[in-house]
């Protein structure tokens, strides 16, 4: 029998770090576990010494976390820590949405060692798992990381996308498409929104949310755009591609509101 369960309150971790840079450098962090990366982020650190938190989701209870240097002089790593932490949302999650994200959660973490079939959670969630999606009539390939038949739930998953992304990254990829039957909306920039409040709702960090924007359209965001769209103020730069202007919006959002 498999649990899906949402842990109340949401439990997430924060990586806690001190370090020495004789010059600047560019510091590479991932955390794994069973064939899942949990978080993968570049630190720029300047010369001088550094104390950073880096939010992490929940954990599963053993993983590991590896520390490269991309660029830059070798850097003197005086501690680091990973903490849990107790999320606190002020934001109400319906039963229903509780069920979705402990499917979505379990579908997320699974999926390396997941045949490609049907999922279902007993609740009426429903997750086809796929090398590639493809379109229900024509058996034609759609490129996407995941859609959702809005007449009945179903969401179609392409592990050929989603195996390579974080496990936050997959799990909002799913409550993007959750939202579109929920709301029976077509609108990305709701469903962007709507998922990234029941994603935020458990605590898991922001900057996941936006990469899963970033790296699943046709043409991914370069990170230089990406870098330069996450330091402007807000609402202090236009979008010129829907990718940008849902990137700049969903950040926006998560600001203002998460
Ligand atoms: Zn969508």
């Amino acid at each position: 029998m498999q649990q899906f369960v949402v842990q109340t309150p949401p439990l997430s971790h924060k990586a806690v770090f001190t370090a020495d840079a004789p010059a600047p450098a560019v510091l590479h962090i991932t955390c794994s576990s069973g064939g899942n990366t949990y978080m993968r982020r570049d630190l720029r650190l300047q010369a001088g010494q550094h104390d950073f938190t880096v939010p992490l989701s929940y954990l599963p209870t053993k993983y590991h976390i590896s520390i490269e240097r991309k660029e830059g002089l070798p850097v003197l790593l005086r501690s680091y820590d990973v903490q849990p932490v107790l999320f606190e949302s002020n934001k109400p999650i319906s039963e229903q949405d509780k069920k979705f994200i402990g499917f979505a959660l379990w579908m997320a973490e699974n999926m390396p060692k997941l045949g490609y079939k049907t999922y279902q959670d007993g609740n009426g969630n429903c997750i086809h798992y796929m090398p590639k999606v493809r379109d229900l009539h024509t058996g034609q390939i759609i490129e996407t990381p995941a859609r959702v038949d809005r007449s009945t739930g179903e969401i179609f998953v392409s592990a050929d996308d989603l195996l390579p992304a974080t496990v936050p990254m997959r799990i909002f990829v799913l409550l993007h498409e959750y939202v579109h039957y929920r709301n029976q909306t077509t609108n990305e920039f709701e469903c962007d929104r709507e998922a990234a409040n029941l994603y935020r709702a458990q605590g898991w960090p922001k900057i996941e949310a936006l990469y899963a924007l970033t790296k699943f359209f046709s043409k991914p965001m370069a990170d230089s755009r990406f870098s330069e769209i996450m330091s402007l103020p807000l609402a202090g730069i236009e979008g010129t591609t829907e990718q940008e202007r849902r990137v700049i919006e969903l950040k926006n959002h998560i600001e203002r509101n998460l």
